[in-house]
């Protein structure tokens, strides 16, 4: 048996790939999501958009939600993103998808518009999205339109830090592209890709999302203290608000407001909320600007 495994590994990953049961599983798996996919696609129903408010640290007020997608699958049940983003971006499903979540939080905006909700809904983008550009510019006009007369700066766009940056040249076009459109933008998971600071500045974002795992940390000592003083300091140098995500409790809360970090979303505040409690949301919290 031994000599076979080393001949079978001397033979390439070709080779061995095909005959190991573990792998094929894994593929069988991919083939059933994308088929379901598809077919949460074709039925309109199966997705949906959870929000999680975030609000101001100083008062709590609330300023906007964060739009999570789940899926709502008739025999499995509810399916979190992290189940199935990767395999949609694999197969370039996510495009599909990621129209869908742009139009839906625009259908959203105007159906809270009548409630006097005048805060943002942020909708996160795949870099799959961000490489086909010319489609994402089409979905963004598309997305104007689904709007109406809200006003498009109500809508904001998440693209995380590592996308933005695996190439910066062209996510620089594009961004600025989605800004002259009037869209506002969020860099998500700052702190966890490799910025260049020489790129920084040419991204038209609104807000750096101070990543979760320096949230955790916070309350461990100085060193991610330090990190988030200079991420504050940085957006504040380009003119930028910073949200950090992942808040849990008061104590992380009360240490992200000395930091200077304007806007907190986590669980200490309220989890992603499906549609009908976002909007009791709304309604029983009046906020202010
Ligand atoms: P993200 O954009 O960084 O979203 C934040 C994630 O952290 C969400 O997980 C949220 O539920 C979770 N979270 C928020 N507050 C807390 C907290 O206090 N503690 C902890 N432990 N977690 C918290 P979720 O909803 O599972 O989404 C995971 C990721 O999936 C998102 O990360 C985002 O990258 C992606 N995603 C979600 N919706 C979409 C979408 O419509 N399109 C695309 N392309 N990606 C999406
Ligand atoms: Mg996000
Ligand atoms: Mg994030
Ligand atoms: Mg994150």
């Amino acid at each position: 048996a031994e000599g076979a495994l080393a001949r079978a590994k001397a033979g390439g990953p070709g080779q061995t790939h095909e005959f190991d049961p573990a792998e094929q599983l894994v593929e069988q798996s991919r083939r059933w999501l994308r088929d379901a996919i598809d077919a949460a696609l074709a039925s309109g129903t199966q997705f949906e958009l959870h929000y999680q408010p975030f609000v101001r640290l100083a008062d709590r007020a609330l300023l906007g939600f964060e739009a999570l997608i789940r899926w709502r699958h008739p025999e499995r049940g509810l399916i979190m993103p992290g189940d199935f983003i990767p395999v949609a971006e694999a197969s370039g499903q996510i495009c599909a998808i990621g129209r869908w979540a742009l139009l839906e939080a625009a259908a959203q905006l105007r159906r809270w518009q009548p409630l006097g909700f005048t805060g943002e809904v942020a909708v996160n983008l795949s870099g799959v999205q961000l490489e086909r550009d010319i489609e994402l510019l089409a979905d963004a006009r598309a997305t104007l339109a689904a709007l109406g007369d809200v006003p498009t700066h109500r809508l904001k766009l998440e693209v995380t830090e590592s996308m933005a940056m695996a190439n910066p040249q062209r996510s620089a076009e594009v961004l600025q592209e989605l800004a002259r459109m009037g869209f506002k933008l969020s860099i998500d998971d700052f702190g966890t890709g490799y910025s260049s600071l020489a790129y920084l500045h040419r991204f038209p974002f609104d807000t750096l999302k101070v990543d979760r795992s320096f949230v955790i940390r916070l309350a461990a000592g100085r060193e991610a203290q330090e990190i988030v003083r200079t991420i504050v300091g940085l957006a504040l140098a380009l003119g930028k608000q910073t949200l950090a995500e992942g808040v849990e409790d008061e104590k992380q809360a009360a240490l992200l407001e000395q930091l200077g970090v304007q806007v907190g979303q986590g669980w200490l505040f309220a989890k992603a909320l499906p549609q009908a409690q976002a909007t009791e949301a709304i309604k029983s919290a009046p906020w202010r600007r």
